[in-house]
């Protein structure tokens, strides 16, 4: 499994690209915008993109997924149900926001704690983290030691939880019941910013850090 990160939209989302070495099957998660940008690269590293994945349905996530699903009659997989509101309220997203107005789509398939999804001959667990919004999923793929976790987690910072139903209780939870016991090697791309580690955070992360690290 190989993956490279497309930072895309004014608000510098990581979008990113993953495929199976042997298949070249590739998945995009949360295409926010810059469709251009994102299909230049599927095509210099000669990339057969198969699905789009999203891990919450905010604009600069979910923006361009409408687009790109019916251009490449691609299937959308996730977000968790939960998260159908902010996605059927993507127009009014855009605006308030001032994207370009984002095409309306439906996902293919919701995902819940504890599914699976498959890229070629890869897997990748899901595991379901409210807080940030109520339906926010996690890809962890294990064999590589690698999550992608959307605005849950950041290096240093956490997701805000100011939107309609966002929770704060329930983002702590999700980072320290579900993502932290992965183990302290996972490495994680956040949805905006550089890369960290689980073990990382729950060291010197000042809004979740563990009091009894080490
Ligand atoms: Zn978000
Ligand atoms: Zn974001």
């Amino acid at each position: 499994m190989q993956y490279e990160i497309i930072p895309v939209t004014g608000f510098q989302q990581n979008c990113t690209l993953l495929w199976c070495d042997r298949t070249k099957d590739a998945a995009v998660i949360d295409p926010g915008g810059d469709l251009e940008k994102i299909l230049t690269r599927v095509s210099d590293l000669n990339l057969k993109l198969t699905q789009i994945w999203l891990t919450h349905g905010h604009i600069d996530h979910a923006g361009a997924t409408g687009e790109l699903a019916a251009k490449l009659s691609l299937p959308i997989i996730g977000p968790h149900k939960d998260d159908e509101f902010w996605i059927d309220g993507l127009a009014q997203q855009s605006q308030m926001f001032g994207f370009p107005s984002a095409q309306p789509f439906k996902p293919t398939r919701w995902l819940n704690d504890g599914d699976n999804v498959e890229l070629g001959d890869e897997c990748f667990q899901v595991l379901h983290c409210p807080g940030h919004t109520p339906g926010h999923v996690v890809f962890f793929h294990e064999k590589s030691r690698l999550a992608q976790v959307g605005d849950v987690l950041f290096q240093g910072s956490i997701g805000r939880t100011d939107f309609p139903k966002g929770n704060h209780e329930d983002l702590i939870h999700s980072i320290r019941e579900k993502l932290f016991p992965l183990g302290d090697d996972i490495q994680f791309i956040p949805g905006h910013g550089p890369m960290s580690t689980f073990g990382q955070e729950r060291k010197s992360n000042p809004f979740c850090s563990d009091p009894n690290f080490g």
